[in-house]
Order: C-alpha cells, then sequence, then structure tokens
C-alpha cells in the first residue's frame, strides 16, 4: 500500500488501527470462496465473521435442509465436495466442507467479529466492530449475505394472540410442535421445507399463500432441475419460460384446486426478477393428500388463531413466519445511496466511482435457477483477479 494508512488511536479506544490491503466482513460461502482467491492472488487480507464459526447462517438453519442444488455445482472455488457426499448435500456436511475449506485453502477469519461500522476513510476503508477493534484497508469487500436480517412483518391483533410467533430463523425442528396446529406463513423453500418438517414430527401444518406460486420440481425425469436449467440457459428467457411452465405442469399438473394459484410467468421469468420458485422437495404430494393444509393470506390475528384474507378463522398453537430476508447493509456500512438499488441491494460487484475500493460478492442474482453457490463460485475469482490488478496498477504508479 504506498499511501499511508497511518496507525491512528481509535475514538474512545485504546487499540491501534490494524492496516490490510483488503478487509473481507463475512466468512459464509461468499466471504471464504473470496478470501481463498486473494490468498491465491497473493493479496494480504483480514476476514471477520460476526458468529463463532464460518458459515455462521448455515450453523443456525433448521436441521433438516440439505442444498436444494446438485453437489457438482455447488462447490467454492479450488475445492470440490467430497465424492462420498450426497448429491443434495445435508446442512451438516455442508458445515464440514466450509470448515475444510478454510482450513484447506488457509482463510483465517477472526471469528465474533460484528462490524459495526464501515465508512470511506481518506485512504480507504475504516472498518470498526462491536468488540472496538479498528481496521483501515485500501478496499472492502461485503460478504455479508443477502439472508442477513429476518423480515418479521406484523398483523392486527397480533400482541393478543396466545400461541408462539417465530420467525424461521429460529427454527430447528418440529419437535416442539408435535401434535399442535402450525400456520407456516410463506411458500417460499424454507416455507415448503418447514411444512414437510413439521408433518414428520406429527404437528398439523397449514401453510398461509398469499399469491400465485411457481412450482418446479428438485428433479424431473431423473435429472437436476439445477443442470437443467444450466444445460438451458443459453436459449432466450420466454423459451426458457415456456419450458420451466410445461415441466411444472407434467410434474404436479393443474395446482389450482389444492389452492395454489398459477403466476402469470413461469420459473425462468421469475428468476429473472430476482425472485426464487419453490423449488418442490415433498410439500405439493404432502398438500395433495391432505396432510399439509393451505390458507389464503393472514389478515390478522385473534386470541387462538387467525383470520385469513377470505374472512375465514382456524385456530393455531403456533405461528411460523418464513418470510424472508434482507441484508439491510445500511446497518453498518456507509456509502453513497446510489450504489445499493431500492431494495437496499448492491447495484453490482464494484461500487466503482461512487465508493472507490468498495466490493459485493454473494448478491448476484444466479441467471435461469442456475444456482447461487453457483454464481458465488464464478464471482469471486473475477472479484479476486479485479482486487489484484488493482494492486498492481497501484504498485506501478
Ligand atoms: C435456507 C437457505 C437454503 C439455501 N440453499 C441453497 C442451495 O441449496 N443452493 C444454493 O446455491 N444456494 C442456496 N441458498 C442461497 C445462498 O447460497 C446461501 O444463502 C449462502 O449461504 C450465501 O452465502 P453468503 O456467504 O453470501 O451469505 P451467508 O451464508 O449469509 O454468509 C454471510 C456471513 O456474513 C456474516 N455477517 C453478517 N453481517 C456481519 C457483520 N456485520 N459483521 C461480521 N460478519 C457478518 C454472517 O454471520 C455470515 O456468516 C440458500 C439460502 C438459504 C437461506
Amino acid at each position: 500500500m504506498r499511501e499511508s494508512l497511518a496507525p491512528e488511536r481509535a475514538v474512545g479506544a485504546t487499540a491501534e488501527r490494524e492496516e490490510t490491503d483488503t478487509l473481507v466482513i463475512g466468512a459464509g460461502p461468499a466471504g471464504l470462496a473470496v478470501c481463498a482467491c486473494l490468498r491465491k492472488s497473493g493479496v494480504p487480507f483480514i476476514a471477520l465473521e460476526r458468529g463463532e464459526r464460518v458459515g455462521w447462517a448455515w450453523k443456525g438453519h433448521y436441521e433438516r435442509l440439505h442444498l436444494h442444488t446438485a453437489r457438482d455445482h455447488s462447490a467454492l472455488p479450488h475445492r470440490k465436495f467430497p465424492a462420498d457426499f450426497p448429491q443434495y448435500v445435508p446442512r451438516l456436511c455442508f458445515l464440514e466442507y466450509l470448515d475444510a475449506y478454510a482450513r484447506d485453502l488457509d482463510v483465517q477469519p477472526r471469528l465474533g467479529e460484528e462490524v459495526v461500522r464501515a465508512r470511506r476513510a481518506e485512504a480507504g476503508w475504516e472498518t470498526r466492530t462491536k468488540r472496538g477493534g479498528v481496521f483501515l484497508s485500501r478496499r472492502l469487500v461485503v460478504a455479508t449475505g443477502y439472508n442477513r436480517v429476518p423480515v418479521v412483518p406484523r398483523w392486527p391483533g397480533q400482541e393478543g394472540f396466545r400461541g408462539e410467533v417465530l420467525h424461521s430463523a429460529r427454527y430447528t425442528n418440529g419437535e416442539p410442535w408435535r401434535g399442535r396446529r402450525v400456520l407456516v406463513v410463506g411458500i417460499g423453500n424454507t416455507g415448503g421445507e418447514i411444512a414437510i418438517d413439521l408433518h414428520e414430527h406429527g404437528a398439523e401444518p397449514t401453510i398461509a399463500v398469499r399469491s400465485p406460486v411457481c412450482v418446479v420440481p428438485r428433479d424431473f425425469l431423473g435429472s437436476s432441475t439445477q443442470v437443467t436449467a444450466i444445460l438451458m440457459n443459453w436459449l432466450p428467457l420466454a423459451v426458457r419460460d415456456r419450458i420451466g411452465r410445461l415441466v411444472s405442469w407434467l410434474a404436479f399438473g393443474d395446482l389450482s384446486s389444492l389452492g395454489l394459484g398459477r403466476p402469470a410467468s413461469g420459473p425462468a421469468a421469475l428468476l429473472a426478477r430476482g425472485r426464487i420458485p419453490l423449488i418442490d422437495i415433498g410439500t405439493i404430494g404432502l398438500i395433495r393428500r391432505g396432510l399439509v393444509r393451505v390458507a389464503p393470506g393472514v389478515e390478522r390475528f385473534e386470541p387462538e388463531g387467525v383470520v385469513f384474507t377470505d374472512g375465514s378463522k382456524r385456530p393455531f398453537d403456533a405461528v411460523i413466519l418464513a418470510t424472508g430476508y434482507r441484508p439491510q447493509l445500511e446497518d453498518f456500512l456507509e456509502c453513497p445511496r446510489a450504489v445499493l438499488d431500492e431494495g437496499g441491494y448492491p447495484r453490482g460487484p464494484e461500487a466503482g466511482a461512487e465508493a472507490p475500493g468498495l466490493y459485493f460478492v454473494g448478491f448476484r442474482n444466479a441467471p435461469g435457477g442456475t444456482g447461487h453457490l453457483r454464481q458465488i463460485a464464478r464471482d469471486a475469482p473475477s472479484l479476486a483477479a479485479a482486487i489484484a490488478q488493482a494492486r498492481a496498477a497501484e504498485a506501478r504508479r
């Protein structure tokens, strides 16, 4: 680093500022992948992770979770999954893989270090952690995930509800709800799988579905839908969309009799708008057999249950909000508003002239359902290469 990032005293603390070329925030799959590629390129970096281990988000996900993308298309750069892992890698195996990845590729994030503020400083970026650490870096890579903060809606009457309401981020398994009536709000991939898990644990699940649902099977004719999406990705969107709709119809038939409306667009068009279809791993079969019930959107709560938008009401013992997450970067990142879009997502992998030296990884939608982890594995090497190039250009000046 040519321009001095002179050590200063942190305000209100005695710690010296630590300097590095590149600071990476987050040690989930995206942060680890970028660090591994930086290591290979010889770029000095420090990685900070708020959790107590790498892949912290996956530590917290519900127990039943498996990757819904195929093993051979979900690995991070420079390291395949072990050959004896199943086609759809279970959560604990994925964590094992991330541990081995960090160890073997020599990425040693500082754990328990939550970044509370990152802002542009004269010669780069100044980053502060909750524990009082202060870091000065030429470049900042934000890899904190688009699933950082749970979205927790509230409805009228909720405060008087006698049952429990919790976000899916706090759901471990269905055991606490054995024999009880549980409403799952939202039929995304998380809501769909939690309904299965509740059923498998002897609960009585209902899913509240407020809008039409686009459903694709995880496997079709013996092949993973993700692999088919990768093979078809060169086709025009309209053609992929029509094929997706046909596959959905062949796999599930008409879902309207089950209370699931069909959206105007198919899976490819949905993905192009940044929305993910329900990748079915058995929810539709359970709904068809009446083992998971479907209800419309939630209108309000009553002490014993929920009133739906069609005026019907049902009693529930618990409500699980499978209502998604947001990145909420503004919690800690100070950067020009133009760097993020209206939803708070980075507009691109590099902030550019708006905020020099600021990079993002893990926020880009995988085109056409080809897989988020696969996209991370493609984006991390290019990002590390861009950083190495910027460093080389600075050294020549
Ligand atoms: C339930 C679920 C299942 C998924 N299944 C698949 C799948 O099968 N296939 C697929 O391709 N994709 C899947 N995804 C999408 C995506 O691949 C994963 O979310 C993946 O973990 C994204 O990696 P990431 O590193 O970008 O984010 P994360 O895994 O969320 O990692 C971000 C890290 O940043 C840390 N962090 C956040 N804020 C701070 C801070 N202020 N300071 C320090 N550290 C911080 C977090 O603790 C976390 O460790 C799934 C997502 C979810 C939610």
